[in-house]
């Protein structure tokens, strides 16, 4: 056998022990023990843990990276949406441009081969970051696959010039759309104008909802409402949602199963969240991040993403998925390996599918294939594991090598230590 490529000695999930993968016109060819072929090129991966990539389902490239034009000082999300609004009015389509790069970049880097970033669309940005990040997803069609999700991030029915915005973008290259009731002053004309919008293109809605910690202030019947009466089952994701955080079991897992039997997934935001929330405690400070695990076992599909990176939102970041699915079963108080696993999923496999995006190795499927220097997806969450390498489509997009401790040659003895 003739192929273009062979990655020797890794761990993918499914198969026992090491073994190669073989990629020929970008497809994987064979996936077996000590594969013989006549191969262009080689590589050994030493063990390396592969797969097809992290899949991060919710960021805000347009928004990243602006700590310096912004000042913090209550770190509550009416300041957060406050102060990222005025620095937004300021950003040009080259600074959209420069910014949402390097993040992608580091994306690219830590592994993540898969996107869908929120681009902010109302009169004070105007369609000049949907411009800029339309720039970024063609340049980097090279290592990731970037959906563009259209957002009213001001809300909707206090500046009515948004919704006509939203509907040139959603004519012009945005892949879906993202709605915000909270900032909206009439939440329910809201989710109603958004599900319309969505019907008239025929895409998928993600919401950021009940980004709060009452469980009384609640949007989520509206969606759950509008999804049935819709017909959008599997096509709405829901963002945030802490709310669901203050919730005793029972209560929570007959929400749960409504979401679930709704066909709406949920993506939790840790570090977003950690940062916002529980703001009016100064002692006992609630976490106030969704219980991800228990809403899976109630059949919902749950993904863990980055949200946001170095602004009013989220002073931290680094576009790291390994990173977050560690922060969040941290601290979620997760131990057990099957719960692990999970977290690993939220960030790679049902994040994919979240995002409506193909997500296996397997022979005959495109070779989109990113190396971890772990064994396998319990040890890349516990110790937030870097990534190695990365190819799509069977190139080679990203080399990160192991690092090197380099040892001195001779132990100075301890008596020449002592004098
Ligand atoms: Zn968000």
């Amino acid at each position: 056998m003739e192929v273009d490529l062979v990655l020797r000695n890794v761990s993918v999930a499914r198969h026992p022990g090491l073994v190669d993968i073989a990629i020929r016109d970008g497809l994987i060819a064979e996936i077996g023990n000590r594969i013989s072929c006549e191969a262009v090129e080689e590589e050994d991966l030493e063990g390396a843990f592969a797969f097809p990539g992290f899949a991060e389902s919710h960021i805000h490239l347009d928004k990243a990276c602006i700590m310096e034009r912004c000042s913090i000082c209550a770190g509550t999300l009416e300041e957060a949406v406050r102060e990222t609004a005025k620095a937004k009015a300021g950003f040009s389509e080259d600074d959209v441009y420069m910014r949402a790069s390097m993040l992608v970049e580091k994306a690219i880097m830590h592994g993540t081969n898969r996107m869908r970033t929120f681009v902010e669309i109302d009169p004070r940005a105007g369609l000049r970051s949907f411009e800029a990040i339309k720039r970024v997803r063609d340049n980097y069609a090279f290592a990731i696959d970037i959906q563009i999700c259209a957002f009213a991030q001001e809300g909707l029915t206090q500046e009515p010039e948004t919704e006509a915005m939203l509907d040139e973008a959603l004519h012009s290259g945005a892949d879906l759309i993202g709605g915000c009731p909270y900032t909206d002053v009439d939440s329910a004309e809201h989710v109603r104008r958004i599900f319309a919008l969505a019907r008239k293109h025929d895409v998928d809605i993600d919401f950021h909802l009940d980004f709060n910690l009452d469980p009384a202030k609640t949007d989520l019947p509206a969606v759950i409402e509008a999804t049935c009466a819709n017909g959008y089952a599997g096509r709405v994701t829901i963002g945030h949602v802490t709310n669901l955080s203050m919730l005793d079991p029972d209560t929570l897992a007959v929400v749960g199963r409504k979401i679930a039997d709704a066909g709406i997934a949920l993506t939790v935001l840790p570090a977003t969240d950690l940062f916002l929330m529980g703001r009016q405690s100064n002692f006992s400070i609630p976490r106030g991040i969704a219980p991800a695990n228990a809403l899976s076992a109630l059949g919902v599909r749950t993904a863990i993403a980055t949200n946001n990176v170095l602004n009013p939102f989220t002073p931290f970041g680094d576009a790291s998925l390994a990173r977050m699915a560690n922060l969040y079963a941290n601290v979620m108080q997760l131990s057990r390996d099957e719960d692990i696993a999970l977290v690993f999923d939220m960030v790679s496999a049902q994040a994919s599918e979240i995002m409506g995006l193909r997500h296996d190795l397997a022979v005959g499927g495109p070779a989109d294939i990113v190396a971890l220097d772990a064994a396998d997806p319990c040890e890349v969450v516990r110790a937030s594991a870097p990534a190695l390498a990365g190819w799509k489509r069977g190139l080679k997009t990203f080399s990160r090598p192991r690092p090197q401790l380099l040892k001195a040659k001779t132990t100075p003895s301890l008596s020449a230590i002592s004098g």
